[in-house]
């Protein structure tokens, strides 16, 4: 690759102090933030993608026009989806922060919605926008298809979490904190909720990551707990105008280009070492393309990280290799024209057969054509998102058995599947004492992504937060 031209060598006439280099490698959304705040500090950064995408894996997915076989307005046009249905709710500070700083404005991207669970046959849970903890109680006082013994029991279990400041021991399961819950409290609500969150099973996932995110959802000030559903793709809601004003912010992107190797410099020499066992005392900055950095961040999924790091810092890079993940699988099906279902978003019934946690009516959801690049996005009636979260079964069985779940409990029939993607690796499996690498890999290099230890679960929030942390 050709130098950047971007080494803090200074030059003769400079007067005042030269900015600090900073490398991010990697543009999803913790890079991204990395990179905007590292600018907004006054650093001059170079951004390394490997893919030519911005997003990583909350972006935007191209489908061509052949593979819809949708007739109609948009048959000449590509159709935007995204590599997957995401959610984020009003307790994301930070990535709403993050989106009107890039100039996009969340109120008008975003379908605000109180937080609701319901099913099909309009049973279940929402949560109305109060102070905690009257959001609660009217919430469960107000459920549909519970006995008074279910949301008595719940409502004794959410004081005991409100008492003990929504903590528990490290170890706990959500199964353990929610022994005296009913079946049915479990089932149309925990289930759910845990597996919406922290995209793992609630019989497996923490207790304690769980219960901080009902937390800030709960706890927080008014509208915390709301879902925010994109309207448009995940492109165009945050990482491509990052992107852009990265560019106008005198950032450099470099696009399709994946960094293999990093190497520390030595303060003594200012030359590139290449021996593992220098010391990192005397680090003062790092070479990538044997161009120098004072400062890089790696925002790349750990696995990535790991390989990047392992000769200088192998202890980061082993707790990095040993993350466990789920997947998370994306049906996108087209109904007739007409058809509209009675929430934006609808939770599902799940069993073996039946993988699906959720559907969400992106014809109800999203807005309007976009203009200019020859795509529309997804704001088609009756263009319905299936999502099975942690599914046990390959993508092509998903997809089958995501069709056999419409008919019988959306009583869909004549659906054409448009796109189905499974991203094996989509989130980690958020498990009881699970220790996270830290942001601090060693002198002058940090790193960032919604892997690395924090408050939040693998989300939107947990990437963007490190990456805002990482500098
Ligand atoms: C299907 C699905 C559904 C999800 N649903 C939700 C949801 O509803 N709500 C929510 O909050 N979160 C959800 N998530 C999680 C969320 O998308 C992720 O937590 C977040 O996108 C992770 O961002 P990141 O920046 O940490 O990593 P990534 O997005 O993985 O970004 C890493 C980037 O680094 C690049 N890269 C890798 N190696 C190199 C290299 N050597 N050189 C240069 N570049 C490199 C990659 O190409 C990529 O662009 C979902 C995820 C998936 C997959």
């Amino acid at each position: 690759m050709e130098s950047t031209g971007l080494g803090s060598t200074l030059n003769a006439n400079q007067t005042t102090a030269p900015k600090r280099s900073v490398a991010v490698i990697g543009a999803g959304w913790a890079g991204l933030a990395a990179a905007v705040r590292a600018t907004q500090n006054g650093d001059q950064v170079t951004l390394f993608e490997a893919t030519q995408q911005v997003g990583g894996r909350a972006r935007c997915v191209n489908l061509k026009p052949l593979d819809s076989g949708v007739a109609g307005a948009r048959s000449e046009a590509t159709l935007r989806l995204d590599n997957g249905q995401h959610i984020l709710i009003g307790a994301y500070h930070r990535t709403l922060d993050l989106m009107r700083t890039v100039g996009v404005n969340p109120q008008t991207l975003l379908m605000r919605l109180p937080l609701t669970l319901r099913y099909p046959d309009q049973s279940g849970f929402a949560i109305p926008r109060l102070p905690f903890p009257l959001n609660l109680a009217v919430g469960i006082l107000a459920a549909r298809g519970w006995s008074a013994a279910d949301k008595w029991g719940l409502l004794q279990t959410a004081w005991q979490w409100q008492r003990s400041h929504f903590s528990c021991a490290a170890q706990s399961t959500v199964a353990d904190i929610c022994k005296s819950l009913s079946p049915p409290v479990w089932r149309d609500l925990i289930e759910p909720l845990c597996v919406a969150a922290l995209n793992t099973p609630a019989e497996q996932a923490s207790a304690a990551v769980f219960l901080r995110v009902l937390k800030d959802a709960l706890w927080g000030p008014s509208g915390s707990s709301d879902l925010l559903l994109p309207q448009v793709d995940l492109g165009r809601l945050m990482p491509e105008a990052a992107r852009a004003w990265l560019e106008q912010n005198g950032a450099l992107l470099v696009m399709g280009h994946r960094v293999e190797a990093l190497s520390p410099v030595h303060q003594a020499s200012g030359t590139a070492l290449v021996s593992t066992c220098a010391g990192s005392e005397n680090i003062n900055g790092w070479h990538i393309n044997g161009e120098f950095f004072d400062h890089v961040v790696i925002a790349t999924p750990a696995l990535d990280a790991a390989n990047l790091v392992h000769e200088h810092a192998p202890a980061w890079a082993a707790q990095a290799r040993n993350l466990k993940y789920q997947a998370i699988a994306t049906v996108y099906v087209q109904a007739a024209l007409g058809t509209r279902l009675s929430q934006p978003m609808l939770a599902l019934r799940t069993h073996t057969h039946a993988p699906a946690q959720f559907v969400f009516d992106r014809g109800q959801i999203c807005i309007g054509p976009h203009t200019g690049t020859g795509a529309t996005n997804a704001a088609t009636p009756g263009l319905l998102a299936f999502v099975a979260s942690a599914p046990q079964v390959d993508r092509m069985s998903v997809q089958s058995q995501v069709l056999e779940q419409a008919r019988e409990q959306l009583n869909l029939n004549g659906l054409h599947v448009l796109q189905t993607v499974m991203e094996k690796r989509a989130t980690l499996a958020c498990t009881p004492g699970l220790i996270r690498p830290l942001g601090q890999v060693t002198t002058r290099l940090t790193a960032c992504g919604d892997y690395i230890a924090g408050p939040y679960p693998s989300t939107l929030e947990g990437a963007v937060r490190s990456g805002f942390a990482s500098l």
